[in-house]
């Protein structure tokens, strides 16, 4: 895929809500309304993940669409960022680590069971929020298997998704989560130049306060942030 070509915008949250000065790429709830406001008016077609990668097992590039991704589950998912998403008819897709789930700040089992039986999409984040590259062989099992299972047993739901974390993945982990039986993996918006769509490393699209500005928002949703991008800093 040359980097000008067309790509369904996958974007990525971490915290809606109020800002805690610490190192969480956080977005206000209000930004966020606003940006569920913008999709509305500008029409835009908000896919959940299975959706997109329906589409994608088609040959399709869907247009005029987005969808609406969160790493790492953190309690502000379900209290600030899942109600306004509710109001707005828009599904989304939760990846979570159950080694965090139900820690202080991170949602409860309780909390992603009911999410998941109102349609939102759980995935896995890995077992401990690992950094794949760093993580030895015969660690990946778990991390990417037992993390599927474990997941599944709490909400009672299949895990068909992942999404590594700081988008960091090898060619190993991506045979183990396609012997797992995922059906998509998301990275970060890392080897955005490359060509191609690997079904397994999708690339997305990080959001922060910044996008406020519904310019910067509009390009983001645009389907050609990676020749913004390119054009900002070439090469
Ligand atoms: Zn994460």
């Amino acid at each position: 895929m040359r980097p000008w070509s067309y790509y369904t915008p996958i974007l990525t949250y971490h915290r809606v809500g109020t800002f805690q000065y610490d190192h969480v790429p956080t977005v206000s709830g209000r930004v966020f309304e606003r940006q569920l406001t913008l999709l509305t008016r500008w029409r835009y077609r908000v896919l959940s993940l299975t959706e997109l990668v329906e589409r994608l097992e088609q040959g399709q590039m869907p247009r005029r669409s987005a969808v609406i991704t969160f790493d790492d589950g953190y309690a502000e998912t379900y209290d600030v960022a899942w109600p306004l998403l509710k109001r707005a008819g828009f599904p989304s897709t939760v990846f979570v680590a159950p080694g965090e789930v139900g820690r202080p700040g991170f949602v409860s089992w309780d909390q992603l069971t009911e999410m998941a039986h109102d349609g939102t999409v759980i995935g896995s984040h890995t077992m401990h929020h690992s950094y794949l590259p760093h993580v030895k062989d015969d660690r990946l099992n778990e991390e990417l298997i037992a993390s599927k299972q474990v997941i599944e047993s709490r909400i009672g739901r299949a895990i068909n998704f992942i999404s590594y974390p700081i988008g960091g993945f090898t060619a190993q982990a991506q045979e183990v989560v396609k012997r797992a039986g995922y059906r998509a993996a998301c990275t970060t918006n890392r080897r955005a130049f490359e060509t191609g769509i690997d079904r397994f490393a999708l690339r997305r699209i990080k959001m922060t306060e910044r996008d406020g500005a519904a310019l910067l928002f509009y390009a983001k949703l645009s389907g050609y942030y990676n020749m913004f991008r390119r054009l900002k800093s070439p090469g």
